[in-house]
């Protein structure tokens, strides 16, 4: 598929198990925003000690490790074009946040960022396909991971997250956290396939009706 995309994907911490990645036996996955979904809505989070796992975050990630879906993490990290923090700062962020997963016995199997913007600085200032709504994210771990996208479902807290899903045939749950209580309210709103009061909410509804194990 799109090599070219991939090339500035970014990835942290990505699980090397191989257990998802028969590719003659495509799985659906879910996809997770970040910010306002798993961890509360910091403008720009750029200290760990600012990192705090929404209530019942954790529980929810690991319903679907228990039943054995990939949880895919894809996060637009614009601080670091914006010189907020770099990407090793970001690694510690993401070091930490898997650790508060991990005390609660929840994984995620990777984290994509794109760390690009166009008002960013040197290097990282360009237009780039894996920030979303970009694909290059998705694209990357459906590849790397064996997903299929189209029976795959985003969670995200804002329109960006549900038109990213869109592009690659994968459906859209909107999270009224973070940017969402705003972002719910708003008419394209009515582009998700679904708005949960959070992510255990959005679980609920997964495993309920949009991916059948
Ligand atoms: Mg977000």
């Amino acid at each position: 598929m799109s090599g070219q995309a991939n090339e500035t994907v970014r990835r942290h911490l990505i699980d090397p198990a191989p257990r998802f990645r028969d590719r003659r036996n495509v799985l659906p996955a879910v996809f997770l925003d970040r910010d306002g979904v798993i961890n509360e809505e910091v403008h720009y989070l750029s200290h760990v000690e600012e990192l705090k796992l929404i209530d019942g975050a954790a529980t929810a990630i690991r319903r679907l490790n228990d039943a054995g879906i990939p949880v895919i993490v894809v996060t637009n990290q614009s601080g670091v074009a914006r010189g907020y923090l770099n990407e090793d700062q970001l690694f510690v962020i993401h070091q930490a946040l898997i650790a508060m997963l991990g005390q609660k016995k929840a994984s995620v199997q990777g984290i994509y960022y794109s760390p690009f913007h166009m008002k960013g600085e040197g290097d990282y200032r360009r237009e780039s396909d894996c920030r979303k709504p970009g694909s290059g994210m998705l694209v990357a771990a459906a590849e790397e991971f064996a997903i299929s996208l189209t029976d795959s479902v985003l969670v995200g807290d804002r329109i960006n997250d549900v038109r990213a899903a869109h592009g690659v045939g994968a459906r859209a749950i909107m999270v009224r956290t973070g940017h969402g209580a705003k972002e719910t309210q708003s008419p394209e709103a009515t582009e998700a396939d679904f708005i949960a009061d959070d992510l255990s909410a959005a679980v609920d509804h997964i495993l309920g009706t949009m991916i059948k194990r």
